[in-house]
């Protein structure tokens, strides 16, 4: 039987790169690196323009007590400029750019560890994943060290995500299919620094390749397991991943260390295992590059700093004019506005869409009351209503309405007839909320 949630919708799946091998995108000429790819503080430049740097130097830190991670050089070369640009989150960052002298130089600080796993302590798992620069590239970003050190002592076991409910997007899919030993020694290296022996992988069931690999591999394991979960969006999201494998509700405002449980991405699971093996820090992904305005879709190796148009190029370019560009997948990605965007850690697809996908076909949107945006919720809100606080600003009433709760899916907007940009307005209400509780606490502090 495969494991489910309540709530949520069935979207149509668009795996088009399904069988597309993961191709390495050829050398790009130029890498602009955001020094933030993570949550936390951004790292800080430690190199300066004019500068040589190799494959895989530290380029940025952050100091050891902030939330955060390093950053590295994807090529070797020369620093050409530290530029202030947009992330696809919007926020405004410093980032290097860095011209490729096309000799891929190695970092000389860049060692395999010559322990054996069982030799290896918590600690210096920690601090190989951190000084690897390794965050959750699923697309939250958050440090994978400071993951690991909140759920220390409080978890009996580990989920890895490989549920990809996302449209379009199949790069864990091929990365599962093509290097599933990677995830899974990942996942034994995540076993020993948290200390528990229990380890779930969830998939899709729309991936059955990739569980009859994995269950192939697994099956002389006494701690890893491989879940079968029905295919349904937002499967992946983490509380509905443990709901649906455990029948526990993540509180708002609780992790799910909370009820026990820690939740890796498939990938990030095979960059720990890539920074244990080989010393290699998170400096290249698996990025899924599709939409209707794509000529050949594709599922690319790409170096972290690479913009856009390389990877529309390597796709052939352009089969029409796009309406829009989507960081990440079509439900809860970001809509971008600079082709130029470098691709970060936790890019997992660049999707190019026409009107066709791209805009609703709703002069006015008006709601009709039809509730089925509270039918599909999974967190079980009423969508609506938080939606038309926030459009006139009652942003308390819209937090009593729970829209801190809201897990930004989408699956209301996806759903509704009357073209209501329902997430968007809950968005605005969420960051209107945040800003008044830190209003509030700064007060507060200064009293
Ligand atoms: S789905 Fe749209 S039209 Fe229906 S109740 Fe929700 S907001 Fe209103
Ligand atoms: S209200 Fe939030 S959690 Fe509920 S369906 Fe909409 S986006 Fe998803």
């Amino acid at each position: 039987m495969a494991y489910t949630f309540s709530g949520g919708i069935h979207v149509e799946e668009y795996k088009n790169t399904r069988k597309c091998r993961i191709e390495t995108l050829p050398p790009p000429k130029t890498v602009i690196i955001p020094l933030s790819q993570h949550i936390g503080a951004p790292a800080v430049a430690t190199v300066i323009p004019g500068e040589e740097v190799t494959l895989g130097q530290k380029i940025g830190n952050v100091a050891e007590e902030m939330l955060g991670c390093p950053v590295h050089s994807s090529v070797s070369g020369k620093v050409r400029e530290i530029v202030k640009k947009t992330l696809p989150t919007g926020a405004s960052v410093d980032h290097v750019v860095i011209e490729n002298d096309m000799k891929d130089t190695p970092c000389p600080d860049i060692k395999p560890i010559e322990k054996k796993l069982t030799d290896v302590s918590t600690e210096e798992i920690v601090s190989v994943i951190r000084e690897a620069g390794i965050v959750g590239m699923g697309g939250a970003a958050f440090p994978t060290y400071a993951k690991i050190n909140s759920a220390l002592g409080k978890v009996n076991r580990i989920i890895i995500n490989c549920a990809e409910c996302e449209p379009f997007i199949t790069a864990n899919h091929r990365l599962l299919l093509e290097h599933p030993a990677s995830v899974i020694n990942g996942i034994k290296i995540l076993l020993k620094a948290l200390g528990v022996h229990t380890a779930w992988i969830a998939v899709e069931d729309n991936k059955p390749d990739a569980i009859e690999k994995l269950e192939e591999l697994t099956e002389d394991s006494r701690m890893i397991t491989v879940k079968v979960m029905k295919t349904k969006y937002p499967q992946g999201d983490e509380r509905q991943l443990i709901y649906a494998l455990t029948g526990q509700e993540i509180p708002t405002g609780k992790l799910p260390a909370d009820v026990g449980c820690v939740i890796f991405n498939a990938e990030t699971c095979a960059a720990v295992y890539k920074a244990f093996a080989n010393g290699t820090p998170s400096i290249s992904r698996v990025v899924t590059v599709d939409g209707d305005c794509i000529k050949r879709p594709k599922n690319l190796l790409v170096p972290v700093g690479t913009p856009v148009t390389d990877l529309v190029e390597f796709c052939g370019g352009l089969a029409k004019g796009p309406y829009k560009l989507v960081s990440g997948g079509p439900m809860m990605g970001m809509a971008q506005w600079d082709p130029e965007m470098p691709v970060t850690k936790s890019t997992s697809a660049v999707l190019l869409f026409s009107e066709r996908f791209g805009k609703k076909n709703v002069k006015v949107p008006t709601c009709i009351h039809c509730g089925r945006c509270v039918n599909h919720c999974p967190m079980h809100l009423m969508p609506m209503y938080i939606a038309q606080f926030s459009k006139i600003g009652d942003f308390t009433r819209a937090e009593e309405y729970g829209a801190m709760s809201c897990v930004e899916c989408g699956s209301c907007s996806y759903n509704c007839p009357g073209g209501v940009e329902i997430v968007q307005h809950i968005r605005v209400a969420k960051a209107a909320i945040k800003t008044e509780k830190a209003r509030l606490a700064a007060l507060n502090a200064q009293k």
